[in-house]
């Protein structure tokens, strides 16, 4: 989706400069575009823009006021994050002068944002035109582990560009989606159960292979006759270490030269 960017830099102490300003402010509070103004370390004047220039818009997720574009030749090989109005908070220069990016607003973008819905839960979102009846909740998210029954309001589907907040539910719209959330939490979800499968195999593989390998070095250990007060088996490194209390001598160090599994010595001076 195409648009033109613009950067602009108004010194406001100059007449001809706040003139143009004021202009500026008073086209987008018509428009009923709000300011994104913030100092976060990057600027959201872009020189290379000051010329109006065409951009292309990532149309996969919509936002309220912002936009990924895709990756601009010379400028970012990632895309750049754009707003519909962004202005630097002047925090490290003076209040006068005004700087930062506005997009024209066309109608494909105030329609495609019209046009999505999202959940205010999981952020799902889904083109109202390609599906002959959209959904009035979003079912994706019924089974999070996190998702409260309180929150289950957040789950009805809103057009981005609608401000207002997700009414409550009604009675009948709770019980409905109590059901499902029920269900949901409760069942098992096949294409999750595959994936949960090969990490609890995974897991035990890990465990059962760290478990003999501590075992096997303290064996050892204690087959050639070696103190064991000072070594530890570090299950999450699964290695062991001489000396973690005291650094070894330089004795001890050569009586486990020959210990055959991972490890590390930690000795004097
Ligand atoms: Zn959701």
């Amino acid at each position: 989706m195409k648009t033109i960017i613009q950067s602009y830099r108004f010194y406001t102490d100059d007449p001809k400069d706040a003139a143009a300003y004021k202009q500026l402010v008073e086209k987008f509070s018509a428009l009923n575009t709000q300011c994104f103004r913030t100092w976060g370390g990057s600027s959201h004047y872009f020189p290379q823009f000051e010329t109006p220039t065409e951009i292309e818009l990532e149309t996969k997720f919509i936002f309220n006021n912002q936009w990924n574009t895709t990756p601009i030749p010379g400028i970012s090989d990632k895309g750049l994050r754009v707003f519909d109005w962004a202005e630097d908070y002047p925090i490290n220069f003076s209040d006068s002068i005004k700087r930062g990016h506005y997009l024209i607003i066309t109608p494909a973008m105030r329609n495609i944002r019209h046009n999505t819905v999202a959940c205010g839960y999981c952020g799902r979102q889904e083109p109202i035109t390609l599906i002959p009846s959209t959904p009035v909740f979003c079912h994706h998210c019924l089974n999070n582990a996190y998702l409260k029954k309180e929150d289950l309001h957040l789950l009805r589907f809103r057009r981005i560009d609608d401000p207002t907040d997700r009414p409550k539910l009604t009675e009948e719209e709770h019980s409905y989606l109590n059901l499902l959330y029920t269900d949901a939490q409760t069942q098992l979800n096949s294409k999750r159960a595959a994936a949960k499968r090969s990490k609890v195999h995974e897991t035990y593989i890990k465990k059962t292979e760290s478990a003999l390998r501590e075992r096997d070095g303290f064996l050892w250990l204690l087959d050639n006759n070696i103190n064991t007060e000072n070594v530890i088996y570090y299950d999450c490194t699964q290695k062991f270490c001489f000396g973690w209390r005291t650094p070894v001598s330089p004795k001890f160090a050569a009586a486990i030269s020959g210990f055959p599994f991972p490890h590390e010595i930690k000795s004097e001076k």
